[in-house]
Formats: structure tokens, sequence, C-alpha cells
């Protein structure tokens, strides 16, 4: 057993072409490989095939997959099939010839993984085949399905509690990204797992940017997002069927490729559109949510909730569903009071008490975090009972650009008098209308140019008001009253405001409210990797596979990036294993070739020694954090002690930032007279090790100083090469 254990990276290698795990990956392989039952919490993009696929090749016998989604197992056989990997899929779509071929190559042991749907595994006909065979692991994918409890209940998953009965001496992996407590003692209680033991990682999706935006003129709003990102592949959700149909049809008028799905289509309908969206056929889809679940494509780079979910579970697996490859991802929700509304009014529908009281909580939770002033991803870890100690996340719109508080008492008093004025029987725009003067007909018809407060608002902007009328009704200095058009009423609040008894604090108004648009990567080469990606189109196309089955996209900037010229190189980009070096790799080298030739692109020497492109992809929150604390002219010493960290860590924190490009002046920390000596001793030795240097240079220099120095100068130097290339 020690020897397979050994030999986990040397595989990981050969047939995914990583080089490192993912958390907790290394640690659920190991257990597993003890052949001991396991249940593995993870999120979305977690890595969690992985953990089957890799030991299902150092077992002996046959890993068995059960995934509840019969539609999606050709991709996840294709994919393992192009990195070398014996795998195979039993399932109704098959005609019982191809059924018998596959039994045939499971019973000559050529088959290593797999999948099959849970009503396969209740017949006994076929309890008995696998019984004939050696099975090495059952891993049991969507677990949750197995569960009354959970949101995705599949009737058919209940007989895998058959499992153990027939299979005494089998390891059972069960995993989920979902899983409430009382939903995870269920799925362990009914799989009957034993002397088991949980992974759970971590629900923070560090790539993902979560922002809210008030829902004014929506449609406008999303196109403003999509114009830099025709290329990107996304999910628009919408709450009702209708919705999706009129927002597609609009897409698509507007020249993007969009397609709608809700479960109003036919079941072809759906499967085609999905299916094209997968090969990216076409960028976006717009759906209900009965659209995702399972949804594998690693590169969907922004989520927009155009309607407020029911609920931060939903919220939360739906965002999920975008940067599984680990990229930055936009999460994006378009927040309104009407749609809350809208929610209220079907949840009074309910006849279930009990239903309707689960249904408002929810309500409320996911409301109030759209209200927050507090860092998303908090709230949403906090939600999944994982304490988020950060002070600043660094990719979430509050942390980004936290909101200043200013006196607000005579906004406030404007607009609740105005209220009052319009004889409290209007709604938000109309009341907004009256305050910025507006001469639209409704108002010239009431009259109420005549008002008092006619025109008092000019000094802000209809967004802005908007914005104070939110603010106020999410405090209770405002009500607002009425199902399909709510008016806004005062309130008892209200009357201490106008009467001057009370202060308001209100949000500083942005100038129009709009995207905190995250930064795009754009550390590699645009124009090769449309190339590489072009490539990769007609590849796929032609074996006709979903194009990230061929790399993903990271694999492809990571090339874009590095340029590699060789095989040897090729082998080096996280995610070209060993077959798809010798299927791919020509085709994918001589690309680059050409367009380095052709660009006078001369790769860099040790662009291959340097450390790996995907670690500098994430932004590990922390190093932000000292980021920002270095804005305040800070000392070294300061920084690590508001961090509660070693000064040593805070240089490395800083050495990592200069690296990655942010624009970090050392002079705070290092003396410039010192940091020439500094300078000339490295250059005398190097730039691989600090302690010659520091040995050079003596006691009046300390390590941070030099590491810093360091830095410095070779970002320098990269620079000096990208930039004359
Ligand atoms: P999950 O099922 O948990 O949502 P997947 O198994 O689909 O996650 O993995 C998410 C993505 O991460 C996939 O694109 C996969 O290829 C990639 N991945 C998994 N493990 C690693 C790793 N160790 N290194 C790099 N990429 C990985
Ligand atoms: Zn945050």
């Amino acid at each position: 057993m020690d020897n397979k254990k050994d030999s986990i990276y040397p595989v990981l290698h050969k047939y995914f072409g990583y080089s490192k795990f993912y958390p907790l990956q290394e640690d659920i392989i190991r257990w597993v490989l003890g052949r001991k039952d396991l249940f593995v919490l993870m999120p979305t993009g977690g890595g969690k095939s992985l953990c089957y696929q890799l030991p299902a090749l150092l077992f002996d016998g046959i890993t068995v997959v059960v995934s509840p989604l019969i539609a999606l197992m050709k991709d996840q056989v294709d994919g393992l099939i192009e990195n070398g990997i014996s795998a195979a899929f039993i399932n109704s779509s098959l005609r019982s010839d191809g059924i018998v071929t596959r039994k045939k190559e499971l019973a000559e042991g050529k088959t290593k993984i797999l999948y099959i749907a849970p009503e396969r595994l209740a017949m006994p006909e076929f309890i008995r085949f696998l019984q004939g065979l050696k099975v090495s692991l059952f891993a049991i994918d969507e677990s949750h399905c197995i569960s009354e409890w959970g949101h995705d209940f599949r009737p058919e998953y209940r007989q895998l509690s058959m499992l153990r009965q027939h299979f005494p001496k089998t390891p059972i992996m069960a995993l989920t990204a979902t899983a409430t407590p009382s939903v995870q003692r269920d799925i362990i209680e009914q799989l009957k797992l034993t002397d088991y033991r949980i992974f759970t990682a971590s629900f923070n999706r560090k790539n993902l940017f979560y922002q809210i935006i008030p829902k004014d003129n929506p449609y406008h709003q999303i196109l403003c997002f999509l114009k830099e990102r025709k290329k990107e592949s996304g999910i628009v959700y919408c709450q009702g069927r209708k919705t999706v149909e009129h927002l597609a049809e609009s897409l698509q008028n507007d020249g993007y490729r969009a397609l709608p799905y809700h479960a109003g289509l036919s079941a072809e309908m759906r499967t085609e559109n999905q299916e094209r969206f997968i090969r990216e056929d076409v960028e976006i889809i717009v759906a209900t949510i009965a659209f995702g679940m399972g949804i594998d494509k690693p590169n969907i780079r922004y989520v927009i909730h155009y309607d407020l979910p029911k609920s931060i579970e939903g919220y939360y697996q739906e965002t999920g569903r975008a940067g599984r490859d680990g990229l930055k991802s936009d999460c994006i929700l378009l927040f309104s009071y009407a749609d809350k509304m809208k929610i209220e009014y079907f949840i009074r529908q309910k006849e279930d008490e009990n239903e309707k009281h689960v249904a408002y909580k929810q309500l409320r939770e996911i409301v109030s975090y759209c209200e927050s002033n507090v860092c998303r991803r908090r709230i949403l870890l906090d939600y999944f009972g994982e304490k988020f100690s950060e002070h600043n996340c660094g990719n979430c719109d509050l942390c980004l650009n936290p909101k200043e508080q200013f006196d607000g008492t005579v906004i406030a008093q404007k607009l609740l008098s105005c209220v009052y004025r319009v004889g409290e029987c209007f709604g938000m725009h109309y009341v907004i209308d009256v305050l910025l003067g507006s001469k639209n007909q409704k108002v010239l018809q009431n009259g109420h140019t005549a008002l008092s407060t006619y025109g008092i608002g000019k000094e802000y902007s209809k967004p802005q008001w908007l914005a104070f009328s939110r603010e106020l009704i999410q405090s209770g200095y405002l009500s607002l009253d009425g199902e399909k058009y709510p008016v806004l009423k005062l309130n008892k609040q209200s009357r201490e405001i106008l009467l001057g008894r009370k202060k308001v604090f209100l949000t500083k108004p942005e100038e129009t409210p709009s995207f905190a648009v995250s930064k795009e990567d754009t550390n590699y080469d645009q124009a090769l990797y449309e190339r590489l990606r072009v490539l990769r189109k007609s590849i796929a196309d032609r074996e006709s596979m979903p194009p990230y089955i061929i790399f993903h996209d990271t694999s492809l900037k990571e090339m874009s990036t590095r340029y590699p010229q060789t095989a040897s190189d090729l082998e080096k980009i996280s995610g070209v294993g060993e077959l798809k070096l010798r299927k791919y790799g020509a085709l994918f080298l001589k690309e680059i070739c050409d367009y380095c030739r052709q660009h006078a692109v001369i790769p860099k020497q040790d662009n291959f020694k340097q450390r790996a492109f995907a670690e500098k992809q994430t932004r590990t929150p922390t190093i932000y954090a000292t980021l920002e604390l270095c804005k305040n002219n800070l000392s070294l010493q300061e920084i690590a002690g508001k961090r509660g960290l070693a000064t040593s860590t805070i240089s490395t924190h800083l050495e990592k930032l200069i690296l990655g490009g942010e624009d970090v002046s050392i002079d705070k920390f290092v003396d410039p007279g010192k940091q020439q000596h500094i300078r000339a001793a490295i250059e005398k030795l190097g730039v691989e090790a600090l302690s010659p240097v520091k040995e050079l240079l003596g006691e009046g220099y300390s390590y941070d100083e030099i590491k810093l120095v360091r830095a410095e100068m070779m970002y320098a130097m990269r620079k000096k090469e990208t930039d004359t290339e």
C-alpha cells in the first residue's frame, strides 16, 4: 500500500498534468487508499472528481461512480479518456449491444472507472454482475440527492442504502457540495458509512468576486457589463420563464450569442441549448434555476442574478458555477425591493404554513445579505458555519469600495416631506421625479409642480435618490406598502426625522451606481491566447467534444504567458498530461512557435524555471490586507503588530506583492542609502540566496530589507525583459 501512496504525485502529473493538489485532495486520496469510507464536503470547483479518479488508477479493481445526470456522463468519460484513463459509462442512452460490449470490457479488466446512474444499482442483475468483478471503490457523487432534507432529493438515490449489504467490504465515498448538518447525517446514515472520516473543505471561493447592484434599468446594466466580455461564457439567472425568453431574445437582437433554458422547454431543446453552451457555440445561457446542476464547464466567467434569488443557499450554488477553473470570475446580483415583494407575493400563495415560514426566513436572509454593509464573503461563509477572520477579503464590492457614511438628515427630510406632500400614495420613482422637478406627464397632470417640494432635490441624480430611498426603507425611516405597485408611506420613525428630533446617516453616493469592475487578468499574451482558443475549438468540433476537455483556459493562458517551445516545456504547463502532450502537443507547439516568429517574440530563457503560473493567479486575501496597511505609511514593525504576524511574514507578503506587479514603494521600509549597498551586494552575489548577501553586508542589514530590495530588482529585471520582447 505504501508504494501506492508514493506514486500519487507521478500519477497526478502523468494523467492529469497537474503538479500540486488542491486543499484536502491529498489527505482524501491517502485516506481512500487505506480502503476506508469517507464523506467529502467540498464547494463546486474544489476538485472533487480527482479525489476518486486518482485512487481509481492505483486500485487493482474498478471504481464505480454513481452520478445523477446521465447527460453529463459522456463528457466526464470523454474527459478521462482524453487523459489516458480507461473509463466507461453504462446508462439508458446506450443500446443493448453497447452495454454488452462495455460489460465484456469490464469483465476483462479493461476499464478502471465506471459511471452509472443510481437506478442501475437497484437492478439485482447488475448487482450480481458487479459482485462478479472486483470493485475497489464506490464514489457517490452529488450524494445530497439521497436526502429528503436536501434541495435535490431524488428517490432513485434511496436505493443506494442497499450498497453496504451487497458489498460489505468495498469502501464508499460520498461527495457533495451542499450539506447542512442534517443532510450530512442523513447521507452518512443512508449509506451506512462505517469507520468513516468527514473531510470538509473551506467553502471560500477566493476567485469569485461578489457584488450587488441596485437594480435600475437592469437590461442596460447587464449590457454595460457584457460589452467588455463578448467572448466569455456566463449564465444569467432569472426568476421566471417569461423573463428568460424575453431577455435571451433581446440579447440576441443586440448581437450576443445567447440561448434560453427553463423547465417549459422540451427536454431535447434544453439538452441542445446546454450542449451548445458547453461546446462554446454560444456564450450566454439565460436560465431559470432549472439550469446548472452538475454543469462541469470550468470557464464560466460570470453569473448574473437578474432577479433576486429566493435563498442564500440557492444563490451560493448558482454563483458557485462560475470559475471552477480557479480564474477570477464575477458574481453579480441586481437587487430591488420590487423583486422582494414579488417573492413575498408568491410565498403568500403557499398553502403549507411550515413551507411559508421557511420561505420567509430564506427571503429575509438573502435580503439582509444584499443590504449589508459588511464583507459579502463573510456573510456567505458565516451562513455555512465557517468563520472568516480576514478583515478585508479583497474580492467583494464592499471590501474594495467600503461605503462611507455622512449626515443625511436634510436629504431624508426632503424625501419624507415630499412623500407627505404627494399624499403617501405614489411609488419611489414618482416621488423622486417630483423632487427632481420633472416635467413628466403624470407630474403635470397631478398638479404636483405646485408643491413646495417640487424640484428641491436637484443636487443629486435620480439613481442617487433611489439609493437614498432604499437605504431609508431599509433602516426603517420610510415604509413601502402594497403588492403590485408599492407606494411610499411615512411611519413613526419618519416623523422623528421630519420634526428634527433625530439624525440619519446615509451612505455616500457614487456618481452612478455601476459595476465595480473586477480587474481582469491581462498578464498573458491575449493575441496568442485567441489563436490557441481558435485552434482548440477547431479540434473540439472535429472530435465533437467540449473545448475544455482538450485544454482548460488556464492551460491556454499559461501557454500564452510562458511561450513553451518544446515538448518538455509544454509538459510543464498545468493540465498537460502525458496523453494530451502526445495527442495535441505538436499542434499547439506549432501554433505557439509560428506566433512567436511572426511577432518576433523571443521567449525568456528562464520562463520554465519560474514558479508555476497558477501560483500567481490567486489573490490570497491575507497579502492584500498587508497591501492595504502598506498604503497607510506604516513601518514593517507596525504592520506586523497590527496584523499579529512576524515581520518576516510581512516582508514575504510585500515580496509577493512587488513581484506580482503591485505598486509598493520600498523606500518606507528600507533607507535609500542602504538600498544602494544591498543592490550592489546582490548584483555581485546573485538573487538566489539571501544569506551570502547578508553575510557580506553585515550586522546593520536585516533579511527583511534584503528581501525587499531583491524583489524590486527582480521585478525591474522581468519588466525590462518583457518590455523588449
Ligand atoms: P468539483 O466537482 O468539486 O466542482 P471538479 O472536480 O470539477 O470540482 O474540479 C474543478 C476544476 O479544478 C476542474 O476543472 C479540474 O480539472 C480542476 N482541478 C482539480 N484538481 C486540480 C489540481 N490539483 N490542480 C489543478 N486543477 C485541478
Ligand atoms: Zn469582502
